[in-house]
């Protein structure tokens, strides 16, 4: 199937209140414009540099979307072009967005990254660490940034029961903090998970945002 077919096809079968973020990272400019003709406008991009390119050579109205590993020295390259920062693992790193932020005098939406997986080389916040986070208040006091929901990544593996677990995990995680420190902000109402591979289980367990790289674009050479 063509590029603009997939993309197409994704957007109309996923539930009304889960977006599509087009996960474009190493694929051409070409590539893009082709699922952008298709009516895509959130496109997931893992490294600054790559982005900050594809942003002068794309149409305004793409949403850029930030989903890799993100270092300190990155941000401020960053954050001039990105909608959302899925991937923020640290509170050092939520402090220096802030930070970069507040120099260009912008409001930066971000997502916390929840550790669920059992690959202890993928990153994010631990859920007691987040949970601890949240109710000593060291999430709220950064006004040039604002927690709009939580991301996470399931363990690449064949076992769909354990997917399900963790992205229930995750769901449940999210829920906490909604209710509890977030119950007076609506606008923490995102859980990104779910990607080429598992995102029908994602939706499943209650995802908002699917990310989705393979399917649409092809495999992606490095
Ligand atoms: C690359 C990537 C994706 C997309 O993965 P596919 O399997 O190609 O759909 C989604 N989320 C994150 C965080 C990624 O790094």
């Amino acid at each position: 199937m063509s590029i603009a077919d997939e993309v197409r096809r994704i957007a109309s079968e996923l539930p009304s209140g889960v977006k599509l973020v087009a996960v474009s990272k190493f694929h051409p400019v070409e590539k893009l414009m082709q699922a952008y003709d298709a009516g895509q406008r959130l496109f997931g991009e893992s490294r600054v540099q790559e982005l900050a390119q594809k942003v002068g050579a794309m149409p305004s109205d793409v949403q850029w979307h930030f989903i890799g590993h993100l270092q300190t020295n990155k941000v401020r390259q960053l954050v001039p072009h990105v909608h959302l920062i899925h991937s923020v693992d640290s509170l050092k790193l939520l402090q220096c967005i802030n930070k970069e932020a507040a120099r260009i005098d912008r409001v930066v939406d971000v997502l916390l990254q929840v550790h669920v997986a059992q690959e202890v080389e993928k990153f994010g916040f631990a859920i007691d660490e987040l949970e601890a986070l949240a109710n000593e208040g060291q999430l709220a006091a950064m006004p040039n940034v604002r927690v709009v929901g939580l991301m996470a990544m399931a363990t690449n593996t064949d076992d769909e029961a354990e997917i399900r677990k963790e992205f229930t995990e995750a769901h449940r995680a999210f829920e906490y903090l909604k209710q509890g420190c977030y119950r007076n902000n609506a606008e923490f109402c995102e859980l990104s998970m779910g990607m080429s591979d598992d995102y029908h289980l994602a939706i499943a367990e209650g995802s908002t945002m699917v990310r989705i790289g393979t399917t649409i674009f092809g495999i992606r050479e490095y």
